[in-house]
Protein backbone atom coordinates (compact mmCIF):
# COMPACT_ATOMS: atom_id res chain seq x y z
CA UNK A 1 0.00 0.00 0.00
CA UNK A 2 1.00 3.48 -0.98
CA UNK A 3 1.18 6.18 1.37
CA UNK A 4 1.32 9.45 0.07
CA UNK A 5 0.61 12.72 1.44
CA UNK A 6 -2.40 14.97 -0.15
CA UNK A 7 -3.68 18.57 0.23
CA UNK A 8 -6.86 17.69 2.45
CA UNK A 9 -9.41 19.46 0.20
CA UNK A 10 -8.78 17.37 -2.69
CA UNK A 11 -9.64 14.82 -0.61
CA UNK A 12 -12.97 16.44 -0.24
CA UNK A 13 -12.56 17.96 3.20
CA UNK A 14 -14.57 21.10 3.40
CA UNK A 15 -11.21 23.20 4.45
CA UNK A 16 -10.97 25.39 2.03
CA UNK A 17 -11.56 29.18 2.66
CA UNK A 18 -15.37 28.70 1.69
CA UNK A 19 -15.70 26.17 3.47
CA UNK A 20 -15.89 23.72 0.55
CA UNK A 21 -13.39 21.05 -1.02
CA UNK A 22 -12.15 20.20 -4.05
CA UNK A 23 -12.56 15.91 -4.56
CA UNK A 24 -10.18 15.12 -7.02
CA UNK A 25 -11.69 11.36 -8.22
CA UNK A 26 -8.63 9.97 -9.79
CA UNK A 27 -6.41 10.15 -6.61
CA UNK A 28 -9.53 9.47 -4.29
CA UNK A 29 -11.21 6.35 -6.39
CA UNK A 30 -8.71 5.28 -8.64
CA UNK A 31 -5.18 6.02 -6.10
CA UNK A 32 -7.19 5.29 -3.64
CA UNK A 33 -7.35 1.63 -4.14
CA UNK A 34 -3.73 1.30 -4.09
CA UNK A 35 -2.59 4.35 -1.46
CA UNK A 36 -3.61 5.39 2.05
CA UNK A 37 -3.18 9.14 2.13
CA UNK A 38 -1.89 11.73 4.50
CA UNK A 39 -4.02 14.83 4.71
CA UNK A 40 -2.82 18.37 5.27
CA UNK A 41 -4.09 21.93 5.22
CA UNK A 42 -1.31 24.39 6.83
CA UNK A 43 -3.92 27.50 6.01
CA UNK A 44 -7.13 25.54 8.21
CA UNK A 45 -4.27 24.75 10.83
CA UNK A 46 -3.44 28.43 10.98
CA UNK A 47 -6.78 30.36 10.51
CA UNK A 48 -9.54 28.31 10.61
CA UNK A 49 -12.22 27.32 8.11
CA UNK A 50 -13.89 29.57 6.61
CA UNK A 51 -11.27 32.03 6.60
CA UNK A 52 -10.10 35.09 4.91
CA UNK A 53 -8.22 34.79 1.66
CA UNK A 54 -4.57 35.47 1.80
CA UNK A 55 -2.12 36.28 -1.18
CA UNK A 56 1.66 36.12 -0.98
CA UNK A 57 3.89 39.31 -1.33
CA UNK A 58 7.06 39.66 -2.16
CA UNK A 59 8.73 42.69 0.42
CA UNK A 60 12.76 43.11 -0.70
CA UNK A 61 12.63 39.16 -1.48
CA UNK A 62 10.75 38.68 1.22
CA UNK A 63 7.96 36.38 1.59
CA UNK A 64 4.94 38.01 3.66
CA UNK A 65 1.60 36.55 3.79
CA UNK A 66 -0.91 38.87 3.83
CA UNK A 67 -4.94 39.01 4.41
CA UNK A 68 -6.71 39.95 1.20
CA UNK A 69 -9.38 42.23 2.51
CA UNK A 70 -8.34 43.11 5.82
CA UNK A 71 -4.69 43.28 4.83
CA UNK A 72 -3.06 41.83 8.15
CA UNK A 73 0.21 40.16 8.09
CA UNK A 74 -0.08 36.84 8.75
CA UNK A 75 3.39 35.54 7.55
CA UNK A 76 3.94 33.94 11.30
CA UNK A 77 1.40 32.23 11.71
CA UNK A 78 1.72 30.99 7.97
CA UNK A 79 4.93 29.90 9.02
CA UNK A 80 3.96 28.06 11.79
CA UNK A 81 2.05 25.94 10.23
CA UNK A 82 3.72 25.22 7.30
CA UNK A 83 6.39 23.52 9.68
CA UNK A 84 4.18 21.86 11.62
CA UNK A 85 2.29 20.41 8.39
CA UNK A 86 5.77 19.11 7.27
CA UNK A 87 6.94 17.82 10.43
CA UNK A 88 3.51 15.49 10.40
CA UNK A 89 4.19 14.60 6.71
CA UNK A 90 8.16 14.09 7.21
CA UNK A 91 7.17 11.61 10.15
CA UNK A 92 4.84 9.45 8.26
CA UNK A 93 6.72 6.78 5.74
CA UNK A 94 5.16 8.79 2.36
CA UNK A 95 5.85 8.04 -1.01
CA UNK A 96 4.49 11.18 -2.51
CA UNK A 97 3.56 14.30 -2.58
CA UNK A 98 0.04 15.35 -4.23
CA UNK A 99 -1.02 19.56 -4.23
CA UNK A 100 -3.42 21.18 -4.90
CA UNK A 101 -2.37 23.67 -7.99
CA UNK A 102 -2.99 27.85 -7.46
CA UNK A 103 -2.92 27.97 -4.02
CA UNK A 104 -0.78 30.37 -2.17
CA UNK A 105 0.35 27.49 0.09
CA UNK A 106 -0.07 24.25 -2.01
CA UNK A 107 0.38 25.75 -5.53
CA UNK A 108 3.61 24.24 -7.11
CA UNK A 109 4.67 26.42 -10.03
CA UNK A 110 1.29 28.03 -9.87
CA UNK A 111 0.79 30.15 -6.90
CA UNK A 112 0.26 33.91 -7.67
CA UNK A 113 2.98 36.03 -6.12
CA UNK A 114 2.73 40.13 -5.40
CA UNK A 115 4.59 42.92 -4.74
CA UNK A 116 2.32 45.78 -3.50
CA UNK A 117 -1.01 45.61 -6.04
CA UNK A 118 0.88 44.21 -8.91
CA UNK A 119 1.13 41.08 -9.85
CA UNK A 120 4.55 39.02 -9.75
CA UNK A 121 4.03 36.09 -11.63
CA UNK A 122 3.76 32.26 -10.45
CA UNK A 123 5.77 30.52 -8.52
CA UNK A 124 5.74 27.56 -5.75
CA UNK A 125 3.24 27.77 -2.70
CA UNK A 126 4.61 28.12 1.07
CA UNK A 127 4.20 24.41 1.94
CA UNK A 128 5.39 23.57 -1.63
CA UNK A 129 7.99 25.31 -1.47
CA UNK A 130 8.93 23.74 1.64
CA UNK A 131 7.79 20.22 0.21
CA UNK A 132 10.79 20.69 -2.19
CA UNK A 133 13.05 21.73 -0.25
CA UNK A 134 12.96 18.70 2.40
CA UNK A 135 12.29 15.98 -0.14
CA UNK A 136 14.65 15.91 -2.51
CA UNK A 137 14.12 13.81 -5.55
CA UNK A 138 10.97 12.60 -4.48
CA UNK A 139 7.56 12.02 -6.26
CA UNK A 140 5.92 15.48 -5.59
CA UNK A 141 2.91 16.63 -8.38
CA UNK A 142 -0.11 19.37 -8.25
CA UNK A 143 -3.34 17.35 -9.39
CA UNK A 144 -3.93 20.16 -12.21
CA UNK A 145 -0.82 18.74 -13.65
CA UNK A 146 -1.76 15.48 -13.21
CA UNK A 147 -4.78 16.07 -15.77
CA UNK A 148 -1.91 15.65 -18.75
CA UNK A 149 -1.70 11.87 -19.33
CA UNK A 150 1.93 11.82 -20.01
CA UNK A 151 2.68 13.63 -16.27
CA UNK A 152 0.01 11.54 -14.60
CA UNK A 153 1.73 8.36 -16.20
CA UNK A 154 5.27 8.83 -15.28
CA UNK A 155 4.45 10.59 -11.71
CA UNK A 156 2.49 7.38 -10.55
CA UNK A 157 5.19 5.33 -12.20
CA UNK A 158 7.72 7.01 -10.25
CA UNK A 159 5.84 6.71 -6.63
CA UNK A 160 5.41 2.69 -7.25
CA UNK A 161 8.73 2.66 -7.91
CA UNK A 162 9.77 5.03 -4.82
CA UNK A 163 7.57 2.75 -2.70
CA UNK A 164 9.85 -0.14 -3.76
CA UNK A 165 12.85 1.39 -2.97
CA UNK A 166 12.10 2.30 0.54
CA UNK A 167 11.08 -0.65 0.65
CA UNK A 168 13.67 -2.56 -0.26
CA UNK A 169 15.91 0.22 1.76
CA UNK A 170 14.03 -1.04 5.56
CA UNK A 171 14.43 -5.23 4.72
CA UNK A 172 17.72 -5.53 2.77
CA UNK A 173 20.17 -8.17 3.97
CA UNK A 174 21.74 -9.68 1.22
CA UNK A 175 23.33 -8.26 -2.27
CA UNK A 176 21.36 -10.80 -3.99
CA UNK A 177 17.88 -8.80 -3.23
CA UNK A 178 19.73 -5.66 -4.48
CA UNK A 179 20.45 -7.82 -7.61
CA UNK A 180 17.27 -9.18 -8.32
CA UNK A 181 16.02 -5.36 -8.01
CA UNK A 182 18.19 -3.64 -10.33
CA UNK A 183 16.89 -6.76 -12.80
CA UNK A 184 13.42 -6.17 -12.57
CA UNK A 185 14.01 -2.42 -12.86
CA UNK A 186 16.61 -2.69 -15.86
CA UNK A 187 14.17 -1.83 -18.67
CA UNK A 188 11.82 0.67 -16.71
CA UNK A 189 15.38 2.65 -15.58
CA UNK A 190 16.80 2.38 -19.36
CA UNK A 191 13.75 3.97 -20.81
CA UNK A 192 14.22 7.43 -18.11
CA UNK A 193 17.70 8.04 -18.26
CA UNK A 194 20.30 5.40 -19.95
CA UNK A 195 23.75 7.02 -18.50
CA UNK A 196 22.24 6.41 -15.23
CA UNK A 197 20.81 2.95 -16.22
CA UNK A 198 24.54 2.07 -16.97
CA UNK A 199 25.46 3.60 -13.62
CA UNK A 200 23.69 1.84 -11.55
CA UNK A 201 24.64 -1.08 -13.25
CA UNK A 202 28.42 -0.88 -12.25
CA UNK A 203 26.99 0.01 -8.63
CA UNK A 204 25.63 -3.47 -8.30
CA UNK A 205 28.28 -5.21 -9.87
CA UNK A 206 30.27 -3.06 -6.90
CA UNK A 207 33.51 -4.23 -8.25
CA UNK A 208 35.13 -2.17 -5.49
CA UNK A 209 33.85 -4.72 -2.81
CA UNK A 210 31.89 -2.34 -0.71
CA UNK A 211 29.64 -2.95 1.87
CA UNK A 212 25.94 -3.89 1.33
CA UNK A 213 25.11 -1.10 3.26
CA UNK A 214 26.88 1.49 1.00
CA UNK A 215 26.38 -0.34 -2.24
CA UNK A 216 22.64 0.03 -1.38
CA UNK A 217 23.11 4.15 -0.06
CA UNK A 218 24.83 4.60 -3.71
CA UNK A 219 22.34 2.71 -5.55
CA UNK A 220 18.74 3.91 -4.22
CA UNK A 221 20.19 7.38 -4.20
CA UNK A 222 20.71 7.23 -8.13
CA UNK A 223 17.85 5.03 -8.60
CA UNK A 224 15.54 7.85 -6.97
CA UNK A 225 16.96 10.43 -9.16
CA UNK A 226 16.66 8.21 -12.27
CA UNK A 227 12.92 7.43 -11.63
CA UNK A 228 12.32 11.10 -11.45
CA UNK A 229 13.16 11.83 -15.04
CA UNK A 230 10.53 11.56 -17.35
CA UNK A 231 9.99 9.07 -20.20
CA UNK A 232 9.52 9.76 -24.19
CA UNK A 233 8.16 8.19 -26.85
CA UNK A 234 11.85 7.51 -28.65
CA UNK A 235 13.07 6.45 -25.31
CA UNK A 236 10.40 3.81 -24.87
CA UNK A 237 10.79 2.81 -28.73
CA UNK A 238 14.61 2.17 -27.81
CA UNK A 239 13.87 0.28 -25.07
CA UNK A 240 10.88 -1.95 -26.65
CA UNK A 241 13.52 -3.22 -29.66
CA UNK A 242 15.65 -4.07 -26.92
CA UNK A 243 12.91 -6.37 -25.15
CA UNK A 244 12.16 -7.69 -28.73
CA UNK A 245 15.72 -8.62 -29.20
CA UNK A 246 15.98 -11.02 -25.99
CA UNK A 247 13.14 -13.53 -27.71
CA UNK A 248 13.70 -12.55 -31.42
CA UNK A 249 14.74 -15.93 -32.50
CA UNK A 250 11.74 -17.64 -30.85
CA UNK A 251 9.47 -15.71 -32.56
CA UNK A 252 7.76 -16.42 -36.01
CA UNK A 253 8.03 -14.48 -39.17
CA UNK A 254 4.86 -13.53 -39.05
CA UNK A 255 4.69 -12.58 -35.26
CA UNK A 256 8.44 -10.26 -36.09
CA UNK A 257 6.40 -8.15 -38.34
CA UNK A 258 3.69 -8.11 -36.29
CA UNK A 259 5.33 -6.26 -33.58
CA UNK A 260 7.49 -3.97 -35.83
CA UNK A 261 4.18 -2.84 -37.24
CA UNK A 262 3.17 -2.20 -33.37
CA UNK A 263 6.26 -0.50 -32.21
CA UNK A 264 6.27 1.92 -35.41
CA UNK A 265 2.38 2.76 -34.87
CA UNK A 266 3.09 3.60 -31.42
CA UNK A 267 6.11 5.60 -32.67
CA UNK A 268 3.65 7.29 -35.13
CA UNK A 269 0.69 8.01 -31.89
CA UNK A 270 -1.24 5.88 -33.73
CA UNK A 271 -1.89 3.46 -31.10
CA UNK A 272 -1.18 3.77 -26.82
CA UNK A 273 2.06 1.76 -25.18
CA UNK A 274 -0.83 -0.59 -23.70
CA UNK A 275 -1.18 -2.72 -27.10
CA UNK A 276 2.49 -3.02 -27.86
CA UNK A 277 3.15 -4.40 -23.83
CA UNK A 278 0.13 -6.55 -24.25
CA UNK A 279 1.28 -8.16 -27.26
CA UNK A 280 5.46 -8.85 -25.86
CA UNK A 281 4.25 -10.36 -22.82
CA UNK A 282 1.73 -12.66 -24.50
CA UNK A 283 4.73 -13.73 -26.74
CA UNK A 284 7.06 -13.94 -23.31
CA UNK A 285 4.95 -16.11 -21.98
CA UNK A 286 4.05 -18.02 -25.02
CA UNK A 287 7.82 -18.42 -25.24
CA UNK A 288 8.66 -18.55 -21.42
CA UNK A 289 11.04 -15.63 -21.38
CA UNK A 290 10.79 -15.74 -17.64
CA UNK A 291 13.42 -12.82 -17.75
CA UNK A 292 10.71 -10.26 -19.66
CA UNK A 293 7.84 -11.28 -17.32
CA UNK A 294 9.59 -9.78 -14.80
CA UNK A 295 10.24 -6.56 -15.93
CA UNK A 296 8.59 -3.64 -13.89
CA UNK A 297 8.87 -2.09 -17.19
CA UNK A 298 5.97 -4.36 -18.33
CA UNK A 299 3.79 -4.19 -15.39
CA UNK A 300 5.20 -0.69 -13.45
CA UNK A 301 1.15 -0.25 -11.24
CA UNK A 302 -1.68 -2.07 -11.21
CA UNK A 303 -2.98 -2.51 -14.54
CA UNK A 304 -6.50 -0.88 -13.76
CA UNK A 305 -4.71 2.42 -13.49
CA UNK A 306 -5.51 2.06 -16.83
CA UNK A 307 -2.05 4.61 -17.44
CA UNK A 308 -1.22 3.53 -20.53
CA UNK A 309 -3.95 3.17 -22.64
CA UNK A 310 -4.50 6.96 -24.31
CA UNK A 311 -2.36 7.94 -27.21
CA UNK A 312 -1.43 10.99 -25.27
CA UNK A 313 0.11 9.63 -22.80
CA UNK A 314 3.53 9.41 -25.16
CA UNK A 315 5.41 12.64 -25.76
S1 LIG B 1 -5.02 24.24 -1.15
FE1 LIG B 1 -3.80 23.65 0.63
S2 LIG B 1 -4.12 25.29 2.09
FE2 LIG B 1 -5.73 25.50 0.55
S3 LIG B 1 -7.48 24.36 1.36
FE3 LIG B 1 -6.33 22.95 0.11
S4 LIG B 1 -4.93 21.95 1.52
FE4 LIG B 1 -5.68 23.78 2.54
Amino acid sequence: MLKIAVSACLLGEPIRYDKTGQRDRFITDKLGKYASFIPFCPEHLAFGTPRETIRIVLDNEHKKVITVFSKNDVTQAMNEAVEHELHKIQNEAICGIILKSKSPSCGLGSAKYYSDAMSEGKKDGLFAFTCKAHFEDFPIEEEARLLDPWLRENFVMQLFAYEEAMQLQHNIQTMQELVSFHTAYKFLLQSKHEANYRLLGKIVANHEKKSLHVVTHDYLALFKKTIAYKGSIGKTVNVLQHLVGFFKKELTSAEKQDLHIQIEAFRDEIVPLIAVMNTIEFLAKKYEVHYLLGQKFLNPYPKDLALRSTIQEGK
